[in-house]
């Protein structure tokens, strides 16, 4: 017992810093040597598992402490992409991370099949009325990436319609850095294993079952397709401004710190600022 608490106290003294907040945003962001095989969903970083859940508590505290400035500036905003293989967590790391602030400076948005609608209309049109007003950290549950990535691995676009879509998705993402939004894509990497335990926990638990779709297998069964679809999409689109992530998945604890440690990351270099008040204000005494 002793022997846990002083591993832990000791894990704690050597990743507690904000060194290695930062050396694992580093180590997870795509760059140009980009090799989606080399990411191992089972990384956990050294963490110990208790230590890891705790810490995420402090780093969201922070985050909920950046995001109430964001959303007192008004000048500024965050859109965060979610993209995973179907089991990846999506919707379990929106719950536990992403909507854990406060709700009304969160607006979260997912992208199925697109309408009859959407159709009639090029495949950004549905995307860019969702992103977040200044203020906002806005979150994509999928995203225009889907028009990449299903559309490509299903045969639903020749090879040239999805091809130059990455050339869009670029200018795209640039037009909302320019214009205020900064942009904060994360790959949610679970190993194929863990997904079939997953996708056999929902068939197998009744109130999973619902997540559950027979198609689903047919996209197992495509794995291979979507990991170079994966691969590709994310050494095509991830730029400066609007960086890719490779969140190891497999362990949720750990994917919930990293998450965390990447939306703070970006926060804090956003630096929001409380806006500055009406003059003669301080001081003033309510009678
Ligand atoms: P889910 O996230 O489980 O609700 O499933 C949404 C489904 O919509 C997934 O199978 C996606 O691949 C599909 N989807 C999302 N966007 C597109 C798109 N642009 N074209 C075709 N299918 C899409
Ligand atoms: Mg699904």
């Amino acid at each position: 017992m002793a022997m846990g608490v002083q591993a832990r106290s000791s894990r704690s003294a050597k990743y507690g810093s904000s060194t290695m907040a930062i050396d694992v945003v580093k180590r997870c962001r795509v760059t140009a040597e980009f090799d989606l095989s080399g990411h191992d969903a089972d990384e956990s970083f050294g963490w110990d598992k208790a230590w890891a859940k705790s810490q995420v508590g402090d780093v969201l505290a922070k985050v909920a402490s950046l995001q109430e400035r964001l959303f007192a500036e008004q000048e500024r905003a965050v859109l965060v992409v979610l993209q995973a293989i179907d089991g990846g967590g999506k919707d379990s790391t929106i719950r536990n991370v992403l909507s854990t602030v406060n709700v009304a400076g969160v607006d979260v948005h997912s992208f199925g099949v697109p309408s009859e609608e959407d159709r009639a209309h090029d495949y950004l049109w549905r995307v860019h009325q969702c992103t977040p007003s200044k203020g906002i950290i806005g979150v994509f549950n999928r995203s225009h990436y889907e028009d990449v990535l299903v559309v490509r691995v299903k045969r639903l676009a020749p090879d040239e319609v999805w091809r130059r879509r990455y050339r869009h998705i670029r200018d795209f993402e640039q037009l909302l850095t320019d214009e205020g939004t900064q942009v904060v894509k994360l790959f949610l990497n679970i190993s194929k294993d863990e997904q079939r335990q997953r996708m056999q926990d929902r068939i197998d638990d009744p109130e999973k079952r619902w997540k559950f779709r027979k198609g689903d297998l047919d996209d197992r069964r495509l794995w291979d397709d979507y990991q170079q679809a994966f691969h590709e999409a994310l050494s095509e689109t991830s730029t400066a401004d609007a960086p890719w992530y490779v969140v190891p998945a497999n362990r949720k604890w750990v994917r919930n710190l990293v998450v965390a440690e990447i939306l703070h990351h970006h926060l804090a270099a956003i630096d929001p600022q409380f806006p500055p008040v009406e003059e003669g204000i301080e001081g003033l005494v309510v009678e």
